[in-house]
């Protein structure tokens, strides 16, 4: 039984390698290149279409299309990379993801000013997916993980309730204040949520008053937001 599962498996690893193989001749070499250095353990069957790189929020595709996979995030139709890295596309069962880059050393340090997007809330920790350094560029900021903000380093004022503060997939400007365990601060009028979306349909969210209001569906939602919200300066 083992022996034919195992004999089944590098078969249909032949098959893959020869479509891949095909795809190769089909597509540009140079871009096939970077397939090896970015696939995961586990996942085999994602094939990298081509290596598209994403930000934080850039659409890659319909749900249509493509199933929405690990690393992204679907808003109506609209498949969006949920952070920084490669896209992968698997044929079989159309499904795209993104997988994060790795490789890269940090190259963070305590004081920096981060752009990223919040990847996960929790009671006392705000996520994020550091996608820009201040005066560091794009490309050479990657961390494997995410960076937290703790409930204590929001404002210098007692915050109760951390999703009055960010909320999922906020673009958030913050200061790194801890480099061991990537702790990050918004304290500071240019430092907290420089683009958010509506919790209830996903549109970007306009500054009105203290407070942002949906120019869609009217909602009006809270954040500790930056000073330069909206403008998309770091
Ligand atoms: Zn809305």
């Amino acid at each position: 039984m083992k022996k034919e599962t195992a004999t089944r498996s590098s078969e249909n690893k032949k098959a893959r390698s020869t479509d891949a193989g095909k795809r190769k001749k089909d597509s540009e070499p140079e871009k096939v290149q970077n397939k090896e250095n970015h696939v995961e353990e586990g996942e085999e069957d994602a094939v990298i279409e081509e290596s598209i790189f994403t930000m934080p929020g850039d659409m890659i595709g319909t749900t249509e299309e493509f199933r929405a996979g690990n690393g992204t995030y679907v808003n109506v139709a609209d498949i969006h990379s949920l952070g920084t890295g490669y896209v992968n596309i698997d044929r079989k069962s159309r499904t795209i993801s993104v997988s994060p880059r790795t490789n890269t050393p940090p190259n963070i340090n305590e004081g920096d000013i981060v752009v990223g997007s919040i990847v996960n809330m929790r009671d006392s920790v705000a996520l994020v997916e550091i996608a820009a350094i201040k005066g560091k560029g794009e490309r050479e900021f990657q961390t494997n993980g995410a960076a937290a903000i703790h409930v204590s380093n929001v404002k210098d004022s007692y915050v109760k309730n951390l999703g009055q503060e960010f909320s999922l997939l906020d673009i958030v400007k913050a200061k790194v204040i801890n480099t061991q365990n990537m702790r990050l601060s918004t304290d500071g009028g240019p430092f907290g949520v420089m683009k958010a979306y509506c919790s209830r349909c996903r549109s970007v969210l306009q500054t009105e008053d203290n407070k942002l209001k949906c120019p869609e569906c009217g909602r009006i939602e809270k954040r500790k937001l930056s000073s330069d919200y909206g403008t998309g300066l770091v």
